[in-house]
């Protein structure tokens, strides 16, 4: 049995794979290993496993607000994706016109969470599911989405309260994933290849927020 023992994203492609080609495979002699792999592993396809329930939040700090589901995928991460970075966005608006831009199954992009400048956090996507904020296919399947309220170019709207939310946030969200806090795992939209978006902007301080994130991991939650 130590043989089978493949690393879990080998074998899950294999039994995605063994899902789609059943048939084929039944026929060209290799059903008994077929049948083994759909029966071991039907469950972990997307969606099947994990429940949705309209409310449920992933980050007990948070308050549910559904984005419209033309803007993000339905996925089941982290078994089909593996998360391995937290890419930090500024709305360029206000709090509530990024939740109305989210709603908006025309706008075409969303993020997972938004903090709001008072310290509120709204989640929109459930962290299973893959939302459409960086403008670049592996990003967004490898990623959790944090957007922040206020403008590039004025300083005065990153305030205490965001920057000290937004690190407790990516805190868990780390720790959930094993994501190590270093500015190669906590990057800005700016920092996602092919864009042309500048968030979080010159004025985010990321000295502070890296700061902020390793302290609030040491205080249990
Ligand atoms: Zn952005």
């Amino acid at each position: 049995m130590g043989q089978r023992k493949a690393p879990r994203d080998g074998d899950r492609k294999v039994g995605r794979r063994a899902l789609l080609i059943g048939g084929a495979a039944a026929a060209a002699g290799t059903a008994v290993l077929a049948r083994d792999e759909l029966a071991r592993l039907w469950w972990r396809v997307p969606g099947v496993e994990k429940p949705r329930k309209e409310g449920e939040v992933d980050y007990a700090g948070a308050r549910w607000v559904a984005a419209s589901d033309a803007n993000w995928r339905r996925a089941d991460r982290p078994d089909d994706y593996g998360i391995d970075m937290v890419i930090v966005h500024v709305t360029q608006g206000s709090f509530d016109s990024a939740v109305k831009a989210f709603q908006d199954p025309g706008h075409k992009a969303a993020a997972h969470y938004i903090v709001r400048q008072d310290g509120h956090v709204a989640q929109m996507i459930r962290e299973l599911d893959v939302a459409y904020h960086a403008g670049n296919r592996d990003y967004n399947e490898r990623s959790v989405g944090i957007e922040h309220e206020g403008f590039v170019d004025r300083p005065q709207d990153l305030t205490d309260e965001m920057y000290e939310a937004s690190a407790r946030l990516t805190a868990l969200i780390c720790a959930r994933y094993g994501i190590p806090v270093d500015r190669e795992h906590i990057i800005g939209h700016v920092e996602v290849p092919g864009t042309d978006h500048t968030d979080p902007g010159p004025h985010w301080d990321w000295d502070r927020y890296l700061r902020l994130v390793r302290q609030a991991r040491t205080v249990p939650a």
